[in-house]
């Protein structure tokens, strides 16, 4: 089950105490430094640390709720970059009114000024688990044990019910990830519509449910659609087409969470962001030294990087130049997090590899939105680029690539890494016997179970026709023969059907391993030659490769 989730908004509220509790600290430092700056020698040196420090309060206190005092820090900004510009001491006149101004900055730091803690749109996405629970309504023993049978196969917990009041009690007690039903609709108003009305009132309102049913009329189907049913299937029911709407009902892989890496080297507004990004479903990695981006960037592989544009020691325009010139990271939509205003510099960020700007202070649900929608689009292009229409697995260069990717990463972290090669048995005959199209059904069927069965980490890939290639990182040959063993025994159990007949299909499959072979080329060629020994000794079967 999953972990019980940290409760955000009282870590928000934690840190706004933080913040709170640090600025006498910060406008202190401020005061000394303008101290220096008015005391010794006007230099320019200091001038922008003064800068930096009033900078960081403009970026960070709206978004604990201090409003008023980023809009005074801004304003004393604005007459610091003007000064540091035309690098000349200013007038007495001047630097008197910046002094009133930065020692009138403690007022705006009481209660009285703050906003009242809000916290962010608290999302109510799913928590996973790894298998979804399919709640089965039918009263014909027999035909419910061949299907619970059956989405076992496909990696679902099914749980039986004969009678619609177990249902309810059952649901008043847990919601399933999806609702499958037998009902007799032949009489509508009778039975049907009774049963609907009590499901309506017990469901809660996302969860999908599926129909099946000996009635094809246009009625039936009418208040299954009044009903909120997500889908609807004449008897006698196909099994396959069936699981197939129940992974999309029920497919995890939109929901995962994007990814989200925040670059930034203040402390306290990063942890914020992080905390209202995370409340809303993703899953968020901070880097606060710009030196170690890139390898975060290739651990959480993200869908969208925040990032700042002041930091010590490499800007943030400087560190997307150097992100561009990864292949990998191409792609990759950078979006800078500041408080520059100007539109000038806007620019220049845009046109050295960001793709969008966010003014800093920004509010949490203005984050959200902006974020959500980028990084939906990143993934969505990236999916398109990347993803096998048929099966929904990666490309065969795309996981190639992964398996360059994984290797190194395998290397870097001293780990083990497994690599299987997958054929389907015969797949020949079953295009012969049963159409092409059956044929299509019977890889997207093997996909399905492949994306249900492995983690999100690891790596599904059609490496060609009936050729499957999937990365295991972590986890060591034996483990990954156990793995696949029981998807094959899985798959090979399950009953595809054609027009009336049944048959069923098996694959061989080939395993090689890092550090046993150290480059991806030969763990790939390894696992190809365990491939094709397990045809060889008769197929259905997984053969580790003895190669080192
Ligand atoms: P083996 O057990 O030795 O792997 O035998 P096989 O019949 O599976 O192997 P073979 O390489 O002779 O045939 C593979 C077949 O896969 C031939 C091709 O028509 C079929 N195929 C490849 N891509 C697709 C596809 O996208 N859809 C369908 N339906 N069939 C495909
Ligand atoms: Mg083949
Ligand atoms: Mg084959």
């Amino acid at each position: 089950m999953a972990a019980k989730k940290p409760d955000i908004s009282e870590q928000l509220a934690k840190l706004q105490a933080k913040y709170e509790a640090s600025l006498p600290d910060r406008l202190n430092n401020i005061d000394q430094l303008w101290q220096a700056l008015i005391t010794n020698e006007w230099n320019n040196e200091n001038l922008q640390h003064l800068h930096r420090e009033v900078h960081s309060i403009t970026g960070s206190g709206a978004n604990f709720g201090y409003t008023e005092l980023s809009n005074e820090a801004r304003a004393i900004e604005k007459i610091l970059s003007v000064w540091e510009k035309t690098a000349s001491v200013p007038q007495e006149e001047q630097r008197s009114a910046v002094h009133k101004q930065l020692s009138n900055l403690s007022t705006f730091t009481s209660k009285k000024y703050r906003k009242k803690f809000l916290p962010a749109v608290t999302s109510d996405k799913p928590t996973d688990s790894d298998h979804s629970l399919i709640y089965l309504l039918e009263e014909d023993k027999a035909l419910a044990c061949a299907l619970q049978s059956q989405f076992s196969h496909f990696g679902y917990q099914v749980e039986l019910f004969t009678t619609e009041h177990e249902i309810i009690k059952r649901l008043k007690q847990q919601m399933p990830d999806a609702l499958v039903i037998d009902i007799s609709l032949e009489d509508v108003h009778l039975t049907g519509s009774n049963l609907f009305q009590s499901l309506h009132k017990a469901l809660a309102p996302n969860t999908p449910f599926v129909i099946y049913s000996s009635c094809s009329n246009f009625e039936a189907r009418l208040a299954a659609v009044r009903a909120g049913a997500s889908a609807y299937f004449v008897k006698p029911v196909d099994t396959d087409a069936l699981v197939e709407t129940l992974n999309k009902l029920t497919y995890r892989t939109p929901d995962q969470p994007y990814r989200i890496v925040i670059v930034d080297d203040d402390e306290v507004l990063t942890k914020h962001f992080s905390l209202v990004l995370t409340q809303a479903g993703m899953k968020v990695s901070i880097q606060e030294n710009p030196e170690e981006a890139l390898d975060t960037l290739i651990d959480i592989n993200p869908d969208l990087l925040l990032m700042d544009i002041y930091m010590p020691n490499c800007t943030g325009i400087e560190l997307a130049q150097i992100i561009r010139q990864q292949e990998e990271f191409i792609a990759l939509p950078i979006v800078f997090l500041s408080t520059e205003t100007s539109i000038l510099k806007h620019f220049t960020a845009l046109r050295t590899g960001g793709d969008d700007f966010l003014c800093k202070p920004i509010d949490d649900t203005h984050l959200i939105e902006s974020v959500t929608f980028r990084a939906a689009r990143a993934r969505e292009l990236k999916t398109q680029m990347t993803q096998d229409s048929l099966t929904r697995l990666l490309k065969h260069a795309k996981i190639k690539e992964n398996l360059v990717i994984e290797t190194s990463r395998a290397m870097r972290n001293n780990t083990t890494l497994s690599f299987v090669m997958i054929d389907i048995d015969h797949f020949k005959q079953v295009n012969d016997l049963y159409g092409h199209l059956t044929g299509d059904r019977v890889l997207k069927g093997l996909a399905n179970i492949f994306r249900k069965r492995l983690r999100v980490a690891d790596s599904i890939g059609r490496y060609g026709g009936e050729e499957f290639a999937i990365i295991l990182p972590q986890c060591d040959t034996a483990s990954a023969k156990k793995i696949v063993d029981k998807i094959r025994d899985d798959f090979s159990g399950i009953e595809f059907t054609n027009n009336n007949t049944k048959f069923k299909v098996s694959f061989s499959a080939g395993i090689a391993c890092y550090p046993a072979l150290k480059t991806p080329e030969k763990i790939n060629q390894a696992a190809d030659l365990a491939l094709y020994q397990a045809k060889e000794n008769g197929r259905n079967r997984t053969i580790i490769s003895e190669k080192t």
